[in-house]
């Protein structure tokens, strides 16, 4: 009963953040990148939680550029920006929503960075499998790291809310379930920067957890160049 509470809650939540204002886009993911999802998905690599690192890198990443671009005298919307990566667990809707507000990604680039692989370690080791080598799948992602794509070893859905901070720019949601497909939509809104909402599978509600993801925050720490709060307090 209160799940059910919760759950229309952060739904009407969510649509009065977000409206999606446009019919959605339907994409196909590059072949190395299905490739690659489909790898990641069957996964049975046991060090799942590398995803929360790979996430948390990304919004920092995006929030250094953004540093850079205001930096270099470049005008960007919503410079008051705190700064900060919000996260934020909800373990009755099994989400873990990871935020920024860096740079965030215009149509184009949500299409280039997250529909194909950009990443020399993931390309390389894709064309080895794709020349038959031996290279065994689940080295991938210890060794070389799958970046955002590791978000599906956990996720069955993965929605990116984003709006970039170059003036003029609009929101999209960038939506998939890691399965050949993405579609992107204009949306109403959407924050300056990025919003990752990955929507648990059953056997990954884990990371839904608030302490979990604290724990994970604290041994990956190190590698987190901003703030990181987690429901509101600094991790
Ligand atoms: P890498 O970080 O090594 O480039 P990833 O797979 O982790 O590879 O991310 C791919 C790209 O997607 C990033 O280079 C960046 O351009 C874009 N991206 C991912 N997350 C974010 C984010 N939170 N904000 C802005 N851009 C992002
Ligand atoms: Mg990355």
């Amino acid at each position: 009963r209160i799940a059910a509470c919760r759950s229309i809650h952060t739904a009407s939540r969510l649509l009065q953040e977000a409206a999606k204002t446009s019919e959605p886009d339907a994409y196909e993911f590059q072949a190395e990148t299905r490739m690659l999802l489909d790898i990641v998905a069957k996964s049975l690599y046991s060090e799942k939680e590398v995803f929360v690192r790979e996430l948390i890198s990304n919004a920092s990443d995006a929030i250094e550029k953004a540093r850079y671009f205001a930096l270099q005298g470049r005008e960007l919307d919503s410079s008051e920006a705190d700064m900060k990566i919000h996260i934020t667990t909800d373990k009755y809707d099994k989400t873990l929503i990871i935020q920024d507000s860096g740079i965030g990604m215009t149509k184009e680039e949500l299409i280039d960075n997250l529909g194909t692989i950009a990443r020399s370690g993931s390309k390389a080791f894709i064309q080895q499998l794709q020349e038959g080598g031996t290279a065994d799948p689940q080295s991938i992602i210890g060794q070389f790291g799958v970046g955002f794509y590791s978000a599906f070893m956990v996720a069955e859905r993965v929605d990116v809310y984003t709006k970039s901070r170059l003036p003029g720019s609009i929101g999209y949601c960038w939506s998939s379930d890691g399965c050949g497909k993405y579609t992107i939509e204009e949306c109403e809104g959407v924050e300056p920067g990025t919003k990752i909402v990955c929507h648990l599978k059953t056997d990954n509600r884990e990371f839904a957890n608030e302490q979990t993801i604290k724990d994970v925050i604290k041994k990956y720490s190190s590698f987190v160049g901003s703030p990181v709060e987690v429901n509101g307090e600094q991790a």
